[in-house]
């Protein structure tokens, strides 16, 4: 490993926040919570949903050669015998001989166990997938699991969404969903659970253009990133060695953030190739190729699969938003998001809670809601409520004072410079609907370009780097 860079903010800090505010909670937690399962709680299921939007917005409905689908979570078990899954899906596991405590092959660097320093069992492979039964007998037949990965919805439906929409190549279909693994080992918050979200694509080319399909999606993911405000230094794009690929893969990159454990990975982008679609069409009996009308060829076509995590991305927006600075003369910590991602995009606060100051705040407050994510806070001093609102991230706070019963104007103070703007209440949606756009905040490299493969690749050979 070369890279000397660390995380700016330590994980404690992050899960202190986020169960302090009300982002994310452990699951049953007056049971005791449930290992590696984690609750969104009011805050960050609204950033949650944010982060899934806009990937829906940009990758699919901004497209012309996109469309999404949603798939059930449950499918016919021979899905995931075509797909490699119950043959291939597998981690070596090690346990300890003296605690039983049980490890990622992979991931330990002794041969003694990291906790009690006792022997290891030799590597067994563990499969991966969640088995479970359809209907109420528990036998062979009504085995299936819950699915690890959204993927395979998206080839079993080749044929639909092709036959359905005319699409012709290349086009992608995308679709967002829970997705459950088995993992030996979890941990880093919500970075590695058992149930967690992904947002994949599976782009279909023509065989023969897969390599400049296959860039050109490392940079529009890497750049998604980057427009939604995480700082490239804190991304890379790290190939896989030959050893690594999956074993349907020609080819994969992962875009790795640094995570405050270090670089670790927040998507995969593989190069499939016919993998997928041919073997399903070997194992359902259905031909799932392509015809081309312009050369009036029949093929299979190629794939290249963008797939990111949506619980790695939320964790990774609010460790790259996290800061802390000094706020008139005292400390703050405040989450610099995206106004796209912020839970709540704008505060209403009267200066006092005084009535005719209260009810014209109120006014405010009930004509911006109908289109703006707002919240009207009246407790405590003005400053305490400015900092409440920083550390949750929301871009505006706009103030009703005593001079607004006067000229019918309203502050606007900013989150991050921290001023403040007068605006007549009668230009207060528009003033502020323009803000949140993101303009203020699309966050472009020097020269106003989006980033080249070249200029964020680092090859490494090394897994885990
Ligand atoms: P890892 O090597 O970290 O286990 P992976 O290579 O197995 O990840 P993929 O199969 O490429 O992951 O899954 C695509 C994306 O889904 C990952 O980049 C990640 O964002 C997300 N993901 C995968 N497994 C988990 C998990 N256990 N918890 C949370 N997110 C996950």
């Amino acid at each position: 490993m070369t890279e000397q860079a660390t995380s700016k903010v330590a994980m404690d800090k992050i899960v202190s926040l986020c169960r302090r505010r009300g982002f994310i909670f452990p699951s049953s937690e007056i049971y005791g919570g449930l290992s590696s399962c984690w609750d969104y709680g009011p805050l960050g299921v609204e950033l949650k949903r944010n982060v899934r939007e806009a990937w829906w917005r940009m990758m699919v409905q901004e497209r012309d050669d996109m469309v999404g689908i949603e798939t059930s979570i449950l499918m016919h078990p021979q899905v995931w015998v075509a797909s490699g899954h119950v043959k291939a899906f597998h981690d070596p596991l090690v346990e300890c001989k003296c605690c039983h405590v049980r490890w990622r092959g992979d991931e330990i660097q002794t041969a003694a166990c990291p906790t009690c320093g006792g022997e290891l069992t030799a590597p067994q492979q563990f499969n991966l997938m969640f088995k479970t039964f359809m209907g109420p007998v528990e036998d062979h037949a009504s085995v299936t699991y819950l699915r690890p990965e959204t993927a395979q919805g998206m080839f079993v439906n080749f044929e639909n969404v092709v036959n359905t929409t005319r699409r012709r190549l290349p086009f992608g279909i995308a679709q967002m969903g829970k997705s459950f693994r088995n993992e030996i080992t979890t941990g880093n918050f919500i970075f590695r659970s058992r149930e967690f979200e992904q947002m994949e694509i599976e782009y279909f080319v023509k065989p023969g253009t897969e390599q400049k399909w296959f860039e050109y999606w490392l940079e529009e993911r890497f750049n998604w990133y980057v427009r939604l405000g995480i700082k490239k230094e804190h991304l890379k794009l790290r190939e896989h060695c030959k050893e690594e690929l999956a074993h349907y893969a020609r080819g994969c990159f992962d875009v790795n953030y640094l995570f405050p454990m270090g670089w670790a990975e927040l998507e995969g982008i593989a190069s499939r190739g016919d993998y997928d679609l041919k073997q399903h069409s070997t194992c359902s009996g259905k031909g799932l190729d392509y015809l081309d009308e312009e050369t009036k060829e029949r093929y299979v076509p190629y794939v290249i699969e963008p797939s990111a995590g949506v619980d790695r991305s939320v964790l990774a927006f609010l460790c790259d938003a996290y800061d802390e600075d000094i706020a008139e003369g005292e400390q703050r910590v405040v989450l610099r998001f995206h106004p796209l991602l912020a839970p709540v995009k704008v505060a209403i606060l009267p200066l006092s809670k005084k009535e005719h100051l209260a009810a014209l705040t109120k006014e405010v407050y009930a004509d911006l809601r109908k289109s703006i994510v707002v919240q009207y806070d009246d407790t405590q001093s003005i400053g305490r409520r400015y900092r409440r609102q920083d550390e949750i991230g929301t871009p505006f706070c706009v103030t009703v004072d005593f001079q607004s019963l006067e000229d019918k104007t309203v502050t606007i103070r900013e989150r991050d410079r921290m001023d403040q703007i007068r605006v007549p209440i009668a230009e207060l949606k528009k003033t502020l609907q323009a803000k949140l756009s993101g303009e203020d905040f699309l966050v472009l490299p020097p020269g106003g370009k989006f980033w080249k493969t070249a200029e964020i690749t680092e090859k490494q050979s090394v897994k885990g780097a």
